[in-house]
């Protein structure tokens, strides 16, 4: 490695050290921080965020940038150079009093919101979006794009995905999805009221443990706490951070555990001599998601997966004694139209994010005002999902997504779902025995080459081309909709 590009490699070191002391408050913060530490912990990560913005943008750190630009040799030097550059142009470019606005904004009105979810009062919530969609506006055009404002905006979360490419994800989605929820929706309720209870919270850590330990998460390297909203977060590649929660449903636990385990393994996945570099981590938003998704659903919520866990299960909570296998494989994968995106069960999910890309699209372009958002969202439900929420906190105040100002996310949680399939169907060229491999919860095979092919090339490539190099094709939805076709006809019975 030339002294220019060891120089940039120190300078991000620093750089991902004041990340990591952000990372850590923030992971307390959501674990154990008593509750009336949350102000100066807000001040402290505040001054913490501005002098890593300043160190990363600053004129030495732009001149290193430079140097190292035109002395790359390897593919890992330009891809470091290339990840460098894109952050740079993407904190470079925007004014640093617009981003103080944002961030302030953003705190303010999630305060807000919080209230005006809990009183059902989106009136109280309305001119804090007002403002932030002008504030993201700005940022947009601050960032530049081609086609759609919108495009600026999904680019820092899914580099080089278009508003053009969302549509077309859900253009071919989004019949055959609706369609197979009508059929779904024909048959007999499923019940899985008995998979609700007060089930002991001992038991269900040492269960989702076991079982995230099993699938190949490394304790030894990472941990797993309780946060009322379960996440992930990593300070290295050897401290990686799962979170679960407990709850009357016995499956939050054990999916809220293997979707985060998912995207641990993938941090936990890096190459070592990319540890703490630009180039560690998953590559984008989209990819990270295909992962936990994998882990969550494909292999998660599986007959063969449970084939080998559910006895476990019955040991560990005998009350589910008296229930069968497939019957417990139906009541995980319950097909029912709800309100709430976060309860949603896998074949419904997506028609949530369809709602808000559309309504996004629409408050950012200017098509559609703040006044008239809660009925078009009620209109949307009714349309797509054949549900009308009776409450706006049931309805267009329930996501934090928009108070925070995080416009363009959305998409990338169903681009995860794509192409977890699409991965998987790539997998399954080269280890075709899933299913018994599963069932003999045997999950290295599946786990090495994911981490050979995904994990292990970090941030090396652009999420296109790694998508290409994985898949041997571009993020499509075929490979989506056949296998969950194919999952819920069996689970279903269907034809
Ligand atoms: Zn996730």
């Amino acid at each position: 490695m030339s002294a220019a590009l060891q120089a940039l490699k120190e300078r991000m070191m620093d750089v991902n050290a004041l990340d990591a002391a952000t990372a850590v408050m923030d992971w307390d913060q959501q674990t154990y921080m008593p509750a009336h530490g949350a102000s100066a912990r807000g001040e402290q990560v505040g001054r913490l965020s501005r002098m890593r913005h300043e160190m990363f943008t600053a004129d030495e750190t732009q001149k290193l940038l430079e140097g190292a630009a035109v002395e790359t040799g390897d593919d890992e030097a330009t891809a470091m150079v290339r990840v460098v550059k894109r952050n740079m142009d993407l904190a470079t470019k925007l004014p640093s009093d617009l981003v103080a606005e944002k961030s302030k904004l953003g705190s303010d009105s999630q305060e807000i919101w919080v209230q005006a979810r809990a009183k059902n009062e989106f009136g109280l919530f309305a001119p804090y979006l007002q403002r932030m969609i002008e504030l993201v506006r700005k940022e947009a055009e601050c960032l530049g794009y081609k086609e759609h404002i919108y495009d600026a905006l999904l680019d820092e979360y899914e580099e080089g995905a278009t508003a053009a490419d969302v549509r077309a994800m859900f253009d071919t989605i989004k019949d055959p999805q609706v369609d197979l929820i009508k059929q779904i929706g024909e048959l007999p309720e499923t019940d899985d009221s008995w998979l609700y209870g007060s089930w002991d919270n001992s038991k269900q850590r040492a269960f989702t443990e076991m079982l995230v330990q099993a699938i190949g998460f490394d304790f030894g390297r990472g941990r797993q706490d309780t946060a009322p909203h379960p996440f992930c977060t990593n300070f290295s590649m050897d401290d990686v951070r799962l979170t679960t929660r407990f709850k009357d449903y016995l499956g939050s636990a054990i999916f809220g555990s293997l979707h985060e385990a998912g995207h641990g393994m993938y941090e936990q996945g890096s190459p070592r001599h990319f540890d703490r570099t630009p180039l560690c981590g998953g590559v984008s938003m989209g990819v990270h998601e295909s992962q936990s998704r994998t882990w969550e659903n494909i292999v998660g919520r599986s007959r063969p997966f449970w084939q080998h866990f559910y006895p476990k299960l019955q040991e560990a909570f005998p009350e589910l004694k008296s229930r069968s296998l497939d019957e417990f494989v139906k009541a995980i994968n319950k097909v029912e139209p709800s309100f709430i995106r976060v309860e949603a069960d896998e074949l419904t999910y997506n028609l949530h994010i369809l709602i808000r890309f559309e309504l996004e699209c629409a408050l950012v372009e200017g098509s559609l005002s703040v006044a008239e958002l809660p009925e078009a969202w009620n209109a949307k439900y009714t349309d797509y999902l054949g549900i009308t929420p009776k409450t706006d906190t049931e309805g267009c105040l329930q996501d934090v997504h928009w108070s925070a100002g995080l416009f363009g996310y959305f998409p990338t949680y169903s681009m995860g779902n794509l192409l977890s399939y699409q991965i998987w169907n790539a997998l399954q060229k080269d280890v075709p025995n899933t299913d018994e491999l599963m069932a003999a919860g045997n999950f290295k095979p599946i786990l090495q080459w994911l981490q050979q092919k995904v994990y292990s090339q970090g941030k090396k490539y652009t999420p296109r081309d790694l998508v290409l190099r994985v898949t041997g094709k571009p993020m499509g939805a075929e490979d989506y909709l056949e296998g969950l076709g194919a999952k819920y006809r069996a689970v279903y019975g269907l034809a």
